[in-house]
């Protein structure tokens, strides 16, 4: 669409957004239920959207309705249409569950491939995945959309750190996708006592995810992997990766806004922002048949940018700050909801425990979730190590559900004093 005037193209936006909507409303009772932003009923029969301004009337969706509509609730085709299943951790006990039409997958892949091509990835590059198995989707879009290019593409796998390295020096990876976190320690880990000198790798793209990163730690990592940083941005749980993407310039990200309306939005009031303003980032899928997001909370913090980019992209550019408007850690680019480990804690001890805290902790050369209970001091040794023996359980069981791993701590209460 990027030989198409501004008009032809908010034209098509708006027909593909009324017939998402039709889909939306006609095919999932969740959206037949719902109220406008006034609180009035919407009428099916007689809601219509004249221009893209009347999207702000409608009411947004949240994570917590990808929770209550378990598993199937949400999808807008027939089952028999669906060709991909992926689950993610939500903000209940039940997962978020997305589902792909063949042609949504065939989206994806244009817009994944959209997105490596203004990063300048070409047929010649070899291309490494390396993300979480809590990202284990967006490793499937990201070959997906490199092979579409007819990039080599090393698929994701889950490696050690010194596995990772051999790949990327023995097989001459020039594009490593990964996360901000990742890729720190990689570039920590070539640094402290290896061999390998990162003058001698064929690197030179580095794919961050799932994460923002400020200039910063983004010019320590050109400088350490001898590579220059482009950011992308995505939903981990639903749909995917390469929503928005960074051009040459390196000044913002561009939404794919053939395939999504972003709006900004007051976190507080929910109203539409001046453009320029910080607030939180509305997405509304335009393309997607299976799983209609329709003004989906992000949870990201963002502005829009408002002059023009010089690289001849017609698309919007956004700021995506570090900083969420919800409660949600962001470990490895996985998006780990508070309220949910305390369910699952609360589910495992019958209890909620009186004092609690979480923060993202680094074990070696993994990020993980770490979370710290307070135990009664009246409890018996014997009991702590019960205790103890079922926090593993815990762990093992808020890892398989999260997707990142997780360390619960039992702490004294005057230990939560300087650290939660
Ligand atoms: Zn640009």
């Amino acid at each position: 669409m990027h030989n198409l005037s501004p008009e032809e193209r908010t034209q098509i936006q708006l027909e593909r957004l009324q017939s998402t909507l039709n889909r939306a409303y006609r095919n999932v009772p969740f959206h037949q239920n719902r109220k406008n932003r006034k609180g009035e009923a919407i009428d099916i029969e007689r809601f219509q959207i004249e221009s893209i301004k009347d999207l702000s009337n409608l009411p947004f969706m949240e994570r917590k309705h990808l929770g209550e509509y378990y598993p199937y609730g949400l999808f807008a085709v027939p089952l028999r249409d669906i060709v991909r299943i992926h689950t993610a951790s939500g903000t209940t006990l039940n997962p978020t569950v997305s589902g792909y039409t063949r042609h949504d997958l065939l989206v994806w892949q244009e817009m994944v491939s959209t997105a490596l091509t203004a990063s300048k990835i070409t047929a010649h590059d070899i291309l490494q995945i390396n993300l979480d198995p809590g990202l284990a989707n967006w490793g499937r879009d990201y070959k997906d959309g490199a092979e579409s290019i007819e990039a080599s593409v090393i698929p994701n796998t889950h490696l050690s750190i010194e596995k990772q390295l051999k790949v990327l020096k023995d097989y001459k990876t020039s594009v490593l996708i990964t996360t901000p976190a990742s890729a720190s320690q990689l570039a920590g880990h070539i640094g402290s006592g290896t061999d390998l000198n990162p003058a001698d790798l064929n690197l030179k793209t580095l794919i961050l995810v799932g994460e923002p990163a400020g200039l910063e730690p983004r010019n320590l990592l050109e400088e350490q992997l001898h590579a220059t940083t482009w950011l992308h941005y995505g939903l981990s749980e639903v749909p995917g990766p390469a929503i928005a993407f960074e051009c040459e310039n390196h000044k913002g990200l561009h939404v794919n806004e053939d395939n999504f309306i972003p709006e900004i939005v007051d976190i507080e009031t929910g109203e539409l922002l001046p453009e320029g303003e910080t607030g939180e980032l509305i997405l509304t899928a335009l393309t997607t048949r299976a799983f209609p997001l329709i003004r989906f909370k992000t949870g990201d913090r963002a502005r829009f940018i408002q002059d023009t980019c010089s690289c001849g992209c017609p698309f919007k550019r956004i700021e995506w700050f570090e900083e969420r408007t919800d409660d949600m850690l962001l470990i490895n680019g996985v998006k780990v909801h508070q309220k949910l480990i305390l369910l699952h804690i609360e589910d495992a001890l019958g209890f909620v425990p009186g004092r609690y805290c979480f923060f993202k902790s680094q074990q070696g050369e993994t990020s993980c979730l770490e979370v710290w209970i307070t135990v009664d001091d009246t409890l018996f040794s014997d009991e702590i190590k019960a205790l103890e023996k079922l926090m593993k359980t815990v762990e093992d069981k808020l890892h398989e559900n999260i997707g990142v791993p997780v360390s619960i701590r039992l702490k004294e209460k005057h230990s939560f004093q300087n650290h939660c």
